[in-house]
């Protein structure tokens, strides 16, 4: 079992309040927050070696190099990666994802199909959306059923030769649904299509191996896994990579330009053009670092008794309802309760301390799905313990005295 009080202690942001009440953070979904360790990591960037790498001879650019390379080989590490140029540092999924969806606009023609899940976050409907329209491809829907779990026959049905591309989250973001991506990974193969897996919101919750998984690309963003905002990776396998033309022009990812042509640089720098978020990746692999020194399995069984635990406690709140019921699912609870806002329940649980998200979560067409406008939703991370929970039911129980 965790030492989750000790863990919090790394936590300097946890020890502050909100409106006069201790701060009882759960919208882990949205951003984690970040330890002690990694912010000296990040201190320690600026106070000692800032310098721009890869290209001074000097001793500071060489370290910040070093550093910076050293992340890149914690990170293929952590996700088992074959290579390290295999791992492209980026600004976070979204940056990932339209990365993919960019280079796959020479790769894609009129007749092609995409398929995407119904339960996807924007960042992964809107880029391919765009590249639809591009190409004259066409967007297929993998559905979903009440529980938010994918219909996987229909999938089948839905794969055909003209697949070309099937682009999933590992995790929802909205419901916190566990998609089977192994099977889906399987089966677009066995038509040629490649595969993206938008990792963003399973990072903090579960190791992807991506070689086992046999995964053409997977996404993630450091601010999920107690890093900072604003940068993060996007994994491809080395031959898809080099199929892709880069997507951005600049310094760093070329080999050699002149007016008339230029070559573009080998990976991973063909697609990290311009002066990178140096600090960032360092700090990434710093909070790599930090959350494998908990270790995941830890991590896990510490989410899943607050998943249970605040599942049991709110479903006695008459008119409370889950949405979001999957038998494999993460640490994420979206609920409303009957005849009231979210947005005034959300509103009610800041003025007690307690931040959770209310809306649509960046994933419309689930809420379209269920006809609702959005949820409330607590998001639970290791360093939450069961008296938060119970600040929350004890929270919404309040809001909804006041509301109804
Ligand atoms: C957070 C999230 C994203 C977007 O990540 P950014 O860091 O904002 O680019 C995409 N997909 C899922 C499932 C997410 O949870």
């Amino acid at each position: 079992m965790l030492d989750v009080l000790k863990l919090r202690k790394d936590f300097p942001i946890l020890k502050r309040e909100v409106n006069g009440k201790p701060l009882v953070y759960l919208d882990n979904a949205a951003t984690s927050q970040t330890p002690q360790q990694v912010i000296d990591v990040i201190t320690a960037y600026y106070q000692n070696y800032n310098a721009n790498i890869h290209r001074g001879v000097h001793a500071l650019s060489q370290e910040a190099t070093d550093k910076y390379e050293q992340a890149r080989i914690k990170i293929q590490k952590h996700f088992n990666a074959a290579k390290s140029h295999e791992i492209i540092f980026t600004s976070g999924t979204t940056h990932s994802i339209n990365i993919v969806a960019n280079g796959f606009s020479s790769l894609i023609k009129k007749g092609d199909e995409i398929l995407v899940s119904a339960m996807e976050h924007h960042s992964n409907i809107v880029p391919w959306q765009m590249l639809c329209e591009r190409t004259g491809a066409e967007l297929k829907v993998i559905p979903m059923n009440q529980d938010g779990e994918l219909l996987m026959d229909v999938y089948s049905e839905l794969l055909t030769n003209q697949t070309k591309l099937v682009f999933c989250n590992h995790i929802s973001n909205a419901l916190g649904t566990i998609n089977p991506i192994e099977e889906i990974i399987e089966k677009a193969h066995t038509v040629g299509a490649a595969v993206l897996i938008d990792g963003a919101q399973a990072a903090p919750h579960l190791v992807a191996d991506v070689q086992k998984l046999d995964v053409d690309f997977y996404t993630v963003s450091a601010h999920k896994v107690c890093g900072p905002t604003g940068v993060g990776m996007l994994f491809g396998k080395e031959e898809w990579l080099n199929k892709l033309p880069p997507y951005q022009g600049g310094g760093e990812m070329i080999a050699e330009v002149t007016f008339e042509k230029t070559t573009y640089a080998d990976l991973p720098h063909k697609f990290e053009a311009g002066t990178p978020n140096i600090c960032g990746g360092i700090a990434f692999g710093a909070a790599l670092d930090y959350m494998n020194g908990i270790g995941f399995d830890a991590i896990a069984s510490c989410e899943h008794e607050l998943l249970e635990y605040a599942t049991q406690k709110l479903l006695q709140i008459e008119g409370l309802k889950i949405y979001g019921t999957a038998k494999e699912k993460t640490s994420v609870i979206s609920f409303n309760i009957e005849g009231i806002h979210p947005y005034d329940i959300g509103s009610i649980l800041d003025k007690l301390g307690i931040a959770v998200r209310t809306g649509h979560h960046c994933a419309q067409p689930i809420m379209d799905f269920y006809k609702i406008p959005g949820t409330v939703r607590a998001s639970f991370s290791f360093y939450n313990t069961l008296d938060e929970v119970n600040v929350l039911v004890e929270g919404v129980k309040r809001a909804k005295m006041m509301l109804s």
